[in-house]
C-alpha cells in the first residue's frame, strides 16, 4: 500500500480536514473540506457526508484525514449521513487499491461498492450504536469443544493435508490455500468446519460462489446450520434489501455472508476467513467498470485484513496454480471418486481421418447415437456458442493459420466487397487467405465455424424418427421456452438435445449415456490466449457433471487436432499435464501469469472520430515511454490498427503487455484524466480492462 491512509488513520483527535471523494465527480480527484467542531467526534473513515460542491450540495465519502491542507478557502462539511460509516477502514484501502490496479477512478469503485440508499431508509434502518454490538451466535455443540482442533484424527489420517488447513486457520494470518477437489461434498465439509472455527473465534466469514445455481447449492447447505447468523446476496436482490443486509452486517447481527462477486465488499469489521468456491470461474470478473476480478480482490482483502483465504477448484486457473508452483499458495489436493471414472469412456475422434465430405458428425459418433437411441437413453450434443468470427482449418491435417506474434488463430473475415482476409484480433496482423494448406499442400482448407442450427438440420437428416430439441440463445425467445425444453428433456420426452454451454445449467443427466462434443476446435481456436484453458475447464465440467451417473456412458470429443495438449489432458483427466504444457506456452509467448494484459477499447459511431481518438490514445501511451517512472510495456494493435464494425459502432482495440503493472499504472494515471476529458465523452467511449477474461 502506498497511499498513506495508514498515517491518517492513526491521527484520530487531530482531524482538522477531511479528504473526500465526491460521488458524482467521475475523475480521480480527492477534495479537501474542513470538519466543523460539532462533527469531529462522529466523523470517521468511510463516512458518507454532504458537502457544498460547485454551487450545490452533494454527497461524498471520507477517505482520509489531514492536519494541514495546502488548498485555500476550504468549505465546511455540512452533514454526516450515516451514524456509523457503511465502509470499514480496510474497505477504504481495498477500494483505493482497486482504483489503482484496475485503472479506474476511486469514485467509480466507491459508487459500485456502497449500496444505493434513499433518505427514507436511513431513519428506518439506521445503524445501532457500535457499543451495542452483539456477540456472535455459535452453534450449541461447538461451545464446549476444544479450541484448536478442526479436523478429527481419523480425518487427518485419511487426508493428511487437512492438518495444514487446520494450522492455517488456527494461525489466523494471511495465507492462501487452494483446495483441489472434484467432490463438492468433501469440499463442503472443510468449509463448514473452517467457518465454525472462525465464528468461535468471534470472527466473521465471507463465502463467494460464481453463479446463482452454485450459490443456492451452497446456501442450502449453510443455512441448515447458520440460518440466523448469515445473509445471502442473490442475483435478484434489490437496493433496499441490499442496504438492509449491509446494516445487519455493520451491526454484527450476522457473521456469515454468502454471495456472488460483489459480496467480497461486505463491511464486516472482524473478518476472519474468505472462501472462494470454483475460483477459476470467469464470472468472478465484473465486465463493467470497475472491471475487477473478485478472486484477485479476495486475495488483496485477505492480505489487508491479514486472514486466511481458501480458494477451491476442480480445474484451477493458470494464475492460481502458478502461485502454488511459486510457493505463494498452499495446495490441498483431495481428489476422490476415482472408482466412478471407470464407468465413463472418453473417446477422441480424429476428424482428419473422417471419410464423409461434410465432416460434421463422425461415423463413430453417429453409431454411438444410434446405439443410445436403441437403448432408450438420451443424448446431449454440445457445440459452443459461435464466436465473433470463424477461422480457417485444413480438414486433411488439422492445420490452422495462426498469428506469428500472438499464436492465436487468425480470424476469417469478409470485407464490404466480400473479399476474404485473415486478421489477428489481438495485434491486427493481416494475412491473405490461401487455397492451399501451407502444412500439407491439400486444398481442403476452409473456414470453420458451425452454428447449432446447421448441426440440428444435419442430425434431423440422420435420425428422422428421434425427438430432437435445440437449446441456445438463437432458438429461445422467452425464459419459459428454455424451461419447457429442459422440462421435456428431463421428463425423457426428448431423445437428442443440441445445445451450447447453456445445457450445462439445469440438464438432468440421469438418463443420458452419451455426450458428443461436436467441435473441440471451435473452442480451442477462439482468438484468445486463454482458449486452451477455457476449453479444458469447460469440457472438464461437462465430464464431471456426467461422471455422477452409475451406468456406463461415453463422452465423444471430435477434433481436427487430437494431439493438442488440451485434448490429451482431457482424455486422461490429467490437470498437471495440461498445466505443464500450457504454462510453457504462456512463458514462451509472454502471456499471463508472466505478464499482465490490459485491453483498451475505443468505441464510437463515427469511423473517423474513433480512428482519431485511437491515435490520441496511442500517442498518450507512447509518451509514457519517456517517463522514467513508468514500466516497460508492449503495445499491440497500434501499428496495424484495425477498425472493427459491431452493430452501429466502430471499435478499435489495443492490448498492452506489461510485467510491472503497479509501476505502469502509476505513470499511466498521471495525466490520464486530462486526456480522457479532452478526447472522450458519451459518443466516443474508452474502456480499460486490466487482466481481461475475454479478449474480444
Ligand atoms: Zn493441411
Ligand atoms: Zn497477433
Amino acid at each position: 500500500m502506498n497511499n498513506g491512509i495508514n498515517e491518517f488513520i492513526n491521527m484520530h483527535g487531530e482531524k482538522k480536514y477531511a479528504e473526500i471523494v465526491i460521488f458524482e465527480y467521475n475523475f480521480d480527484k480527492i477534495f479537501h473540506y474542513c470538519i466543523p467542531q460539532d462533527l469531529k467526534e462522529r466523523i470517521s473513515l468511510g463516512s458518507r457526508v454532504t458537502v457544498p460542491f460547485r454551487g450545490k450540495v452533494t454527497t461524498g465519502c471520507v477517505v482520509g484525514f489531514l492536519v494541514e491542507s495546502d488548498v485555500k478557502n476550504l468549505k465546511d462539511i455540512r452533514q454526516i449521513i450515516d451514524k456509523k460509516p457503511l465502509l470499514t477502514p480496510q474497505l477504504i484501502r481495498l477500494t483505493k487499491w482497486i482504483s489503482n490496479y484496475y485503472l479506474c477512478s476511486w469514485e467509480k469503485v466507491l459508487n459500485y461498492v456502497i449500496p444505493k440508499t434513499r433518505k427514507a431508509w436511513l431513519n428506518k434502518f439506521d445503524i445501532t450504536d457500535i457499543s451495542s454490538q452483539k456477540t456472535p451466535q455459535l452453534p450449541e455443540d461447538d461451545k464446549s469443544s476444544d479450541n484448536e482442533i478442526i479436523f478429527s484424527a481419523e480425518e487427518i489420517k485419511e487426508i493428511p493435508i487437512l492438518k495444514d488447513i487446520e494450522n492455517i486457520i488456527n494461525n489466523k494470518k494471511f495465507q492462501t490455500i487452494l483446495i483441489r477437489g472434484n467432490d463438492f461434498n468433501s469440499r463442503m465439509k472443510i468449509y463448514l468446519k473452517c467457518i465454525r472455527k472462525t465464528l468461535k473465534e468471534g470472527r466473521q466469514a465471507v463465502i463467494l460462489a460464481p453463479t446463482e445455481s452454485h450459490l443456492s447449492e451452497l446456501a442450502g447447505l449453510l443455512e441448515k446450520e447458520f440460518k440466523d447468523n448469515m445473509v445471502v446476496f442473490d442475483e435478484k436482490i434489490d437496493q433496499k434489501a441490499k442496504y438492509q443486509k449491509w446494516i445487519k452486517i455493520r451491526n454484527s447481527q450476522v457473521n456469515i455472508t454468502l454471495g456472488m462477486r460483489s459480496s467480497i465488499f461486505v463491511p464486516f469489521d472482524r473478518l476472519g476467513l474468505i472462501i472462494v468456491e470454483r475460483e477459476y470461474s470467469n464470472l468472478y470478473k465484473e465486465e463493467r467498470s470497475p472491471r475487477y476480478n473478485a478472486r484477485e480482490v479476495a486475495l488483496k482483502r485477505a492480505e489487508l485484513e491479514n486472514i486466511p483465504l481458501i480458494l477451491s477448484s476442480e480445474t484451477p486457473s493458470m494464475e492460481s496454480y502458478w502461485n502454488i508452483q511459486e510457493n505463494n499458495f498452499l495446495e490441498a489436493e483431495l481428489n476422490t471418486g476415482e472408482e466412478r471414472e471407470n464407468l465413463l469412456k472418453k473417446t477422441i475422434i480424429d476428424m482428419t481421418q473422417e471419410k464423409s465430405k461434410k465432416k460434421i458428425i463422425s461415423y463413430k459418433l453417429q453409431q454411438a447415437i444410434s446405439r443410445s437411441l436403441k437403448n432408450k437413453k438420451q443424448v446431449v450434443l454440445f457445440l459452443n456458442k459461435r464466436g465473433f468470427s470463424s477461422f480457417m482449418i485444413c480438414s486433411q491435417c488439422g492445420h490452422i493459420p495462426k498469428c506469428p506474434n500472438c499464436n492465436t488463430s487468425l480470424s476469417y473475415h469478409l470485407d464490404v466487397k466480400k473479399r476474404a482476409q485473415l486478421i489477428c484480433h489481438n495485434c491486427g496482423k493481416r494475412a491473405k487467405v490461401t487455397d492451399v494448406c501451407t502444412k500439407c499442400g491439400s486444398k481442403e482448407i476452409r473456414p470453420l465455424g458451425m452454428g447449432t442450427q446447421k448441426l440440428e438440420s444435419e442430425i434431423r437428416k440422420m435420425f428422422t424418427r428421434a425427438e430432437i430439441r435445440r437449446l441456445d440463445r438463437d432458438s429461445l425467445i422467452k425464459d419459459d421456452d428454455y424451461r419447457k425444453i429442459l422440462e421435456e428433456f428431463n421428463q425423457g420426452n426428448t431423445d437428442i438435445l443440441i445445445g451450447t454451454q447453456m445445457v450445462l445449467k439445469g440438464v438432468d443427466f440421469n438418463n443420458v449415456d452419451l455426450i458428443g462434443i461436436i467441435s473441440a476446435d471451435t473452442l480451442l481456436n477462439l482468438p484468445d490466449y486463454r482458449s486452451g484453458e477455457k476449453t479444458f475447464q469447460l469440457l472438464s465440467e461437462v465430464i464431471y457433471s456426467f461422471r455422477e451417473i452409475s451406468f456406463s456412458k461415453e463422452v465423444i470429443i471430435q477434433t481436427f487436432n487430437p494431439e493438442d495438449h488440451c485434448i490429451i489432458a482431457l482424455k486422461e483427466q490429467d490437470y498437471n499435464y495440461f498445466y505443464q504444457k500450457e504454462i510453457e506456452l504462456r512463458k514462451e509467448l509472454d502471456y499471463p501469469p508472466f505478464t499482465h494484459i490490459i485491453k483498451i477499447v475505443v468505441l464510437g459511431e463515427e469511423k473517423e472520430a474513433v480512428k482519431q481518438r485511437a491515435e490520441c490514445l496511442i500517442s498518450y501511451l507512447e509518451s509514457l515511454r519517456k517517463d522514467k517512472e513508468s514500466a516497460e510495456f508492449k503495445l499491440l494493435g497500434a501499428v496495424d490498427m484495425v477498425l472493427w464494425k459491431s452493430r452501429n459502432n466502430f471499435k478499435v482495440q489495443f492490448l498492452i503487455k506489461v510485467k510491472d503493472l503497479e509501476r505502469f499504472s502509476k505513470a499511466f494515471k498521471k495525466k490520464y484524466d486530462k486526456m480522457l476529458s479532452k478526447h472522450f465523452d458519451q459518443k466516443n467511449r474508452l474502456t480499460i480492462d486490466v487482466d481481461p477474461v475475454r479478449m474480444i
